[in-house]
């Protein structure tokens, strides 16, 4: 892999079924693996409540972050491939249940925003699930592309219904 061409990703993970930690660590061996890309760190495992429709279980969460040559495209194509290797059903229920949801939340310091990828994730800076992971393995500084700094994003963060697993 050439240096020179790497960029820094992060991902977000996500799972609330069938056995979800275990979905979730699987899912980061699998990112380890992942072709002309080097994995640097991930977060702990978090417990969070779901978003969206309250009748499904809670979720695992994760963030990990990644060296990669990959285009962006090439990377959604590899997390999707993933996923369904993860036996992810895609139901018309927006935020619903899912074996394995993986986001690529960011791509350097890109802005993408066509109908199939949307960076930074659109959601990002919304959710605690991805902020308090992200925070761990992250610099606080870190310009979050059209957003702002992460460090503003954590001051509000609401830390209820969230916990993070040893
Ligand atoms: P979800 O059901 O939340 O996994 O959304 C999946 C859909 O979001 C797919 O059709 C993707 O093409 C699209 N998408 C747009 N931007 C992103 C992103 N940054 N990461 C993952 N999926 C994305």
């Amino acid at each position: 892999m050439s240096s020179v061409d790497a960029v820094t990703a992060y991902i977000g993970l996500g799972s609330n079924l069938e056995d979800p930690k275990q979905q979730v660590q699987t899912a980061l061996q699998e990112l380890s693996a992942l072709s002309n890309s080097y994995l640097l760190c991930h977060s702990s495992l978090y417990k969070s409540l779901p978003v969206g429709p309250q009748h499904q279980p809670e979720y695992i969460n994760a963030v990990a972050t990644i060296l990669t040559t990959l285009d962006p495209y090439q990377l959604l194509d590899h997390l999707q491939a993933l996923e369904q290797v993860h036996g992810r059903v895609r139901d018309e229920v927006r935020w619903g249940s899912r074996t394995l949801d993986l986001d690529l939340l960011l791509y350097g310091d890109s802005v993408i925003n066509t109908p199939r990828l949307q960076i930074p994730h659109p959601e990002m800076a919304n959710r605690t699930f991805v902020l308090l992971p992200l925070s761990e393995i992250a610099p606080r500084e870190m310009e979050i592309p059209c957003k702002g700094v992460l460090k503003s994003f954590l001051e509000g963060l609401l830390e209820g219904g969230i916990e993070r697993l040893e």
